[in-house]
């Protein structure tokens, strides 16, 4: 699940820029509220009348400014004094002659240019210069960290906007599989290697591509050696970096970057998790955040519809929850053309490993053919990850090669969390997960259309698991019938059927299998239409099929109530076919279990060698 996406880093560095902008403004505000209007008012005193006249017959006047309504005066020390006229004092004038006093001007009321040039300005120009440059120096530190070719805009503002990478060079050949997705890529890069060829003949290209698929799977990989294939600059930036800038910047942005892009063309626009500005805009609210992202998604599909797709630009997008893109985004002349990235293939992840593998150094008994049939449902990033955790594991071991034991634990690693070392299970509960184990891996292996066992183990992992039981299909499977996901389910309840029928009671150990053959059993009844009850009915839909696959009832009550009731009797009825399988073979589980606790990991020969041992006695 650790994906290394370069976009992360961007939104780190985004930080030490509004942190000093924010700042300065707070020093400013606290500054000219507190601090100015009392240091005005201490320059000047205000007095009364009587008092001028009490100063102007003591002497103590040196230069006084006569206005209207107000008199202006300093004293022998130079203090500044205010107070108001009399207009009616007419003989004033005279007095002051007499006394000896001059005339002048001693004190110039502020325009509002004047007040704000010396109040706000001036004394914050240089604070604000220090933000700036600081901001600065931080995004060239980070920037130059960053190892790549890369090259900072700042815009009017200075914030480092986006990522330009003149050349990306990662080629196609740097993504495994995903070989359809590539496909329609090639096009793209054609059109970007001679933008001519399309135009002489009358061709339109597509503005915009998106890509969608679960995360982890390639997607900014992709886009990047469309780039690298085309030898074109790669401009970058993440969705989300739109929206978390003040009202108006996140527009401006997009301004900025297509006027950029023009200018660099032919060249790649990538923005990634498009949706955080692409979601559907809802119609009720236009309140506060929102306004912002709209104002972002006006301005690219203006920029979209703008810009001449004749000289090169083409727009790349990335998205896992295409679902909730704005309709208009998908608009003939915007993102129309779709690019699936799926999880990959046996095949695929077979070939992403050995494409990883390529960068360390390999036992000759690696065999990254079991390690992709161990990995169902694993992402790009993922397996990139189980390659990488193996050579941390062998270099942890002072081995000079990834050995199969390396990747092997690797996977666990990256799938069940890492070996937790120090926990510590009582003898009894050592005891029970074994058999709650092994009932899992027994109800597997007795019947039939199940995955194989690979490996069963009862050593706890830092994910909370106690041990764990591994199947691996054999090749992959498109379709599921009916009876193998009904074994599917009797196979979750097994660990649990065990601990009944050794122990006569039950432990929490088995949580996540009843979350899973929950999840299993209302699928086949809601979506898959695979109960008598409800037929071909969808009573679910899939919201986010890339993320996780939340699913909403699309029924009445009363049908709902129906399905928690089908459900539980689906369970239950796999639940008893498991009990009846475990207290049929009581003397294979007591054995096995007994195997296990002892060796604490066994695998899936071992286990079938007693297995059928057993069987021919
Ligand atoms: P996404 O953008 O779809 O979330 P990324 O492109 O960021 O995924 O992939 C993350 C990392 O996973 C990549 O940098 C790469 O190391 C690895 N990876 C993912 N898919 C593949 C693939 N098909 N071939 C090779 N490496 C891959
Ligand atoms: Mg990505
Ligand atoms: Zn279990």
């Amino acid at each position: 699940m650790n994906q290394t996406d370069p976009n992360q880093e961007n939104r780190k560095q985004r930080k030490p820029f509004l942190v000093s902008y924010t700042i300065v403004i707070l020093i400013m505000l606290l500054l000219n509220l507190f601090l100015f209007p009392a240091l005005l008012e201490s320059q000047i005193q205000n007095v009364d009348y009587g008092t001028f006249i009490n100063m102007l017959e003591e002497g103590k006047l040196a230069t006084v400014q006569l206005e209207d309504e107000q008199i202006y005066f300093i004293d022998k020390e130079e203090k500044l004094y205010q107070t108001n006229s009399i207009p009616q004092d007419y003989a004033i004038v005279q007095r002051l002659e007499d006394a000896g006093v001059s005339f002048g001007r001693v004190y110039k009321k502020q325009g509002v240019l004047e007040y704000l040039l010396t109040n706000w300005i001036l004394p914050f120009l240089p604070l604000i210069l220090l933000a700036t440059w600081f901001s600065r120096r931080i995004n060239r530190m980070t920037g130059a960290g960053g190892g790549m070719n890369a090259m900072m805009f700042g815009g009017k503002s200075g914030a480092r906007q986006y990522v330009m990478d003149d050349k990306t060079g990662i080629k196609f050949s740097d993504v495994a599989g995903q070989d359809e997705a590539k496909e329609s890529l090639k096009e793209i890069v054609s059109f970007l290697h001679d933008p001519k060829k399309y135009e002489e003949i009358g061709a339109k290209m597509p503005k915009g591509a998106l890509l969608v698929g679960p995360p982890g799977t390639g997607k900014t990989l992709l886009a990047r050696a469309v780039a690298g294939e085309a030898e074109v600059p790669f401009f970058s930036i993440a969705g989300s970096e739109f929206v978390e800038m003040f009202v108006g910047m996140g527009a401006s942005k997009v301004r900025d970057l297509f006027k950029q892009a023009g200018e660099k063309a032919p060249c790649i626009v990538f923005i990634d998790e498009i949706d955080t500005i692409g979601k559907k805009r809802d119609s009720g609210s236009g309140m506060g955040g929102n306004d912002e992202r709209e104002q972002t998604l006006n301005q690219l599909l203006t920029e979209m519809d703008g810009f001449d797709a004749t000289k090169g630009v083409v727009i790349l997008a990335a998205t896992n929850r295409p679902e909730s893109l704005d309709p208009a985004l998908l608009r003939p002349g915007r993102f129309d053309r779709r690019v699936p990235v799926e999880l990959p293939d046996l095949k695929g992840r077979e070939a992403i490993l050995r494409l990883h593998g390529q960068k360390v150094k390999l036992d000759s008994d690696c065999d990254f053919n079991v390690v992709a049939r161990m990995t169902p449902g694993a992402s790009g990033a993922e397996l990139a990850n189980i390659v990488n955790e193996a050579a941390l594991g062998a270099v942890r071991n002072g081995r000079s090669r990834v050995t199969q034991p390396d990747l092997q634990e690797a996977v666990d690693t990256i799938l069940a969390g890492a070996q937790k070392k120090n926990a510590i299970l009582s003898e009894k509960e050592k005891c029970i997960v074994a058999y709650h184990e092994v009932g899992h891996a027994l109800v597997a292996a007795l019947q039939s259309h199940s995955a194989p066992v690979q490996k069963i183990t009862i050593v706890p992992r830092t994910s909370g698991a106690l041990g764990f039981t591994m199947q691996v299909e054999e090749g992959d499977h498109a379709l599921m019938s009916k009876e193998e996901l009904l074994n599917k389910i009797a196979t979750f309840t097994g660990g649990r059927a065990a601990e009944e029928l050794i122990f006569g009671s039950v432990t929490t150990g088995a949580s996540n299998d009843i979350e899973q053959a929950t999840k299993l059993a209302r699928a086949m009844v809601t979506r898959y239409g695979m109960s008598e009850d409800f037929d071909m009915v969808a009573l679910e839909t899939v919201q986010n099929a890339y993320l996780g696959g939340d699913s909403s009832l699309a029924c009445s009550e009363t049908t709902a109530a129906a399905i928690d009731a089908k459900v539980v009797e689906v369970v239950k009825a796999q639940h008893a076919k498991a009990r009846q399988l475990l207290s049929d073979n009581r003397r294979k589980l007591d054995e096995i279990s007994k195997y296990l606790y002892e060796k604490e990991t066994i695998t899936g020969q071992e286990f079938m060698e007693i297995l059928e041992r057993k069987e021919n006695s």
